[in-house]
């Protein structure tokens, strides 16, 4: 705008007023020649009137000039006031914006079209280290620091579509943010660049683990007591079906539970039974003695299973093997008891029929032994006397060829005496010979066998490693015969009667020596060992072993697995070893396999 020349003036009501400075001298050359005095003089009034109109309308033009002035500098100064309104609101509005900034917490980025950092808050320099050096950089430069590959793809897609992103990243202090990606609109709803917002959620993050992990707890063990449902189930069907009766009673003794089997054993059905009271079950002479047992359940003492009895509902007395178990609440405390009840009647029937049997077995044993006894002890004197009188006539048969040779005989009959003497009365005699010698040792063995049963017997602890030191000294001829390598380990203490146990380890080591492999050197050992309450001990040889059918027909008496073999023997050495060890609860089994050798093993109680 141009400015009219001029001062201002301050009039006396206080406003300026402008007041046009009289011509300059040069100014009035300029607008003409002074006119002549006479000009002036014949129209002086009416150039003076039209100059002064003049002047009053400049003044009055410039009154309103001055006016319009005064009133454009009054708007200005409102313009100016409203302006200066408009920058404190502003500055307001931006500080309250980042007051909220950081109220919030919230970090945030702006960045252009150009994905360049434009500006961001104070938080961010704590999420991903911004530094006012990083303002101008690209946002691909600084992605890194954070754990988010795709950033820029993200940022470039969002410019793209407009849409927002929003996803969960975690910055390089392992501290979770949720963050945003959202453009830039002005207020021109122009698209200037984007707004990356960061708000931390770590914590959150962290009760979303938390609840994750419990919600895994809870899942597991909501298939825990799924499970254990399913089994209580299976649990319930199995009592149901059970053969042996359950009951479950409370600590009055009152019936709570009763299964089929139950119902079947003593005759109540379920709806009878649990309206009474376990003590309807017992027989008026256990009584006092079950109710005792329940209170000891009831304190928790633990009972062993036992055999007791029961009344049916016909009032039959059963005999029951029984196992109590008490039940528990959640704090341990016994609430019930629950009980297997089996009908031994017929069992128990059996057990005592086996057990007379068993007596009668013994008796008719001892018979027999004695018997045995008896029998070999009086073929004895007989054989004794055949095998004198057989000696005698063999002595006697000797003289007889020469007797007949001296003898005046017919010559044939002196021949068919010659044959006889030399040829057929030997042959006879021979037999006897050897059947008395067979039958002397089949008695003597018999003889030994029955002795066993009637022997009494003496049981003391046994040094296992002196008895065999003897008994290998007493073997040491056949040991050195077979050539057989003998070894004997450190054996441990057992009890048994010294000279039969004496007997059972020289009959096992004679037939390890006896039945060895001639295709291979012998190796025989005697080892032990201590097993629980037992002394376990094992005579093994590499022999020629026993076929599994024959395994078990070794024990029995005479019996031989190859009479014809070269090993003598009368087949009575096992079955006098194992009546030996019967009679002081002693055992014997073998391991063996044909062409590789065997094992015996001896079991004797250990306790003194
Ligand atoms: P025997 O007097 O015949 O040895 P035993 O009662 O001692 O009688 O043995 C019965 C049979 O068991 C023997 O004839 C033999 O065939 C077999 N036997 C016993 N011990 C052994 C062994 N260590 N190895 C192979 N066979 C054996």
């Amino acid at each position: 705008m141009a400015e009219a020349s001029g001062k201002q003036v301050r009039c006396s009501g206080g406003h300026s007023a402008f007041v046009p400075d009289p011509l300059p001298p040069a100014e009035k050359t300029k607008r003409g020649t002074p006119r002549k005095r006479t000009e002036r003089q014949s129209a002086p009034e009416g150039r003076l009137q039209v100059t002064k109109e003049s002047l009053q309308n400049t003044i009055e033009e410039l009154k309103t000039s001055k006016e319009e002035t005064q009133s454009l500098n009054e708007e200005r100064q409102t313009v100016n006031s409203e302006l200066q309104g408009k920058i404190e609101e502003l500055s307001q509005a931006d500080d309250d914006m980042a007051n909220l900034l950081n109220a919030t917490d919230v970090a945030t980025i702006f960045l252009d079209n150009d994905l360049r950092i434009k500006r961001f808050t104070a938080q961010a320099t704590g999420v991903i280290r911004l530094m006012q050096s990083d303002v101008g950089r690209p946002i691909s430069e600084i992605v890194a620091r954070l754990d988010y590959p795709t950033l820029v793809q993200d940022a470039g897609q969002v410019l793209k579509t407009l849409s927002f992103k929003e996803i969960e990243v975690k910055a390089e202090d392992g501290t979770w943010y949720l963050m945003r990606i959202l453009p830039y609109r002005t207020a021109e709803n122009m698209i200037d660049g984007l707004v990356i917002t960061f708000v931390d959620v770590h914590r959150l993050k962290k009760v979303e683990e938390e609840l994750a992990y419990a919600n895994a707890a809870l899942q597991r063990d909501i298939a825990e007591r799924i499970q254990v449902e399913a089994s209580l189930r299976r649990l319930v069907t199995v009592v149901m079906d059970s053969n042996d009766a359950v009951t479950v009673q409370d600590l009055e003794g009152r019936i709570t539970g009763w299964n089929r089997a139950a119902e079947r054993m003593y005759g109540w059905s379920e709806f009878e039974a649990l309206a009474m009271n376990i003590r309807d079950l017992v027989p008026d002479d256990l009584k006092d003695d079950e109710l005792k047992l329940v209170h000891a359940l009831a304190d928790g003492e633990r009972i062993a299973s036992f055999e007791t009895r029961r009344v049916t509902k016909e009032g039959q007395i059963l005999d029951v093997w029984l196992t109590a178990t008490q039940l528990v609440d959640e704090v341990g405390k016994v609430t019930a008891v629950a009980t297997t009840e089996r009908d031994i009647t017929e069992r128990r029937a059996a057990a005592e029929a086996l057990e007379r049997l068993n007596h009668e077995l013994d008796q008719k044993n001892k018979e027999l032994e004695s018997l045995l006894y008896v029998a070999s002890h009086d073929l004895w004197s007989p054989l004794v006397n055949i095998k004198g009188f057989s000696g005698e006539l063999n002595k006697a048969c000797k003289t007889l060829p020469s007797l007949v040779a001296d003898a005046q005989l017919p010559e044939d009959l002196k021949e068919q005496l010659t044959i006889i003497l030399d040829q057929q009365v030997p042959r006879a005699l021979e037999s006897i010979v050897a059947g008395v010698t067979k039958m002397d040792t089949l008695l003597a063995g018999l003889l030994r066998l029955s002795r066993l049963g009637q022997a009494s017997l003496q049981l003391e602890q046994l040094d296992m490693n002196t008895m065999l030191a003897d008994i290998v000294k007493a073997a040491e001829f056949q040991v050195r015969e077979s050539g057989a390598t003998l070894q004997i380990d450190t054996l441990p203490l057992c009890l048994g009667d010294a000279t039969q146990i004496n007997q059972v380890f020289s009959n096992l080591l004679d037939n390890a020596l006896k039945y060895l492999d001639p295709a291979r050197s012998g190796l025989i050992r005697v080892r032990g060992h201590q097993e629980g309450g037992r002394a376990v001990y094992c005579v093994e040889d590499n022999g020629i072993g026993i076929a599994p059918e024959d395994q078990d027909r070794v024990f029995e008496v005479f019996h031989r697995l190859n009479p014809e073999g070269s090993a003598t023997g009368e087949g009575l050495g096992l079955a006098t070893v194992r009546r030996a060890l019967d009679r002081q609860g002693g055992k014997i089994w073998l391991e063996s396999q044909p062409g590789k050798g065997s094992r015996f093993f001896v079991s004797l109680s250990a306790q003194v």
